[in-house]
């Protein structure tokens, strides 16, 4: 079976992945896996439920009720749960915490894990994460760990709300994405790190364009290989 290449790419809220990646897999032709959806995606069922995210045996309790299937449209790649396209639900600031806090638990982090390997192995994918490099796809053709200042990656993340219309300050946002950084690097299983064979960049200041050139630059060396 011939392997696929796989790009993953990890790194904290905020610090360009998705927009990165998603560029990255138009340029060469590969599948985006913005893996945070997936888990965003169960934060919103939990949440549908009245479920305190933080009580483990509940949430594993509601695994079971949960059917997500992962398409893609031009729109690019949308989650629908037991059904219903949640793509954009799954946006909204109260969710972002129901997923960082749903995905500490292990049963949330085994119930993915198939369904995010499965892609790698039937396309070249660009999967962005938090795990990706360390734990999803540990030989990954290529690795990366992207990051910046919790203020760049705010006032990131601040735009794309806005941009999208949802309704908040600057200062909720940088106050939930800091709190969000300390769920997730702090968290036992599957902590928010750098893998070994990680290829840190800092896109602290940089365009975006700046920062996709570097990225582009790694791909193509990798693919020569
Ligand atoms: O990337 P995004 O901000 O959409 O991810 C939402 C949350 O899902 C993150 O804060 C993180 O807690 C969790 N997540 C994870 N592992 C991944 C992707 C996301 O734990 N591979």
């Amino acid at each position: 079976m011939k392997k696929h290449f796989a790009v993953a790419i990890d790194g904290p809220s905020g610090a360009g992945k998705s927009t990165l990646a998603k560029r990255a897999a138009q340029r060469f032709g590969f599948v985006y896996v913005d893996t945070g959806a997936i888990y965003r995606t169960v934060g919103l069922f939990v949440f549908q439920e009245g479920i305190d995210p933080g009580d483990k045996e509940a949430v594993k309790e509601c695994l079971s009720k949960i059917k997500l299937q992962l398409c893609y449209d031009e729109r690019g790649q949308r989650m629908i749960l037991n059904g219903e396209d949640v793509s954009e639900r799954i946006r909204e600031p109260q969710i972002s915490m129901y997923a960082s806090a749903v995905s500490a638990h292990g049963c949330v982090r085994d119930f993915l894990l198939d369904m995010q390997r499965k892609l790698a192995e039937d396309y070249d994918v660009v999967m962005d994460g938090r795990d990706i490099g360390t734990v999803v796809l540990p030989n990954a053709s290529l690795k990366v760990f992207l990051t910046a200042t919790s203020e760049d990656r705010a006032r990131r993340r601040y735009e794309q709300l806005c941009e999208k219309g949802i309704g908040c300050t600057f200062e909720e946002t940088l106050r939930d994405l800091k709190q969000r950084d300390e769920n997730d690097s702090r968290r036992s299983l599957a902590p928010l790190k750098a893998a070994d064979d990680a290829i840190v960049l800092d896109t602290t200041g940089d365009t975006e364009s700046e920062s996709f050139d570097k990225l582009e630059k790694l791909i193509l060396e990798r693919l020569k290989k």
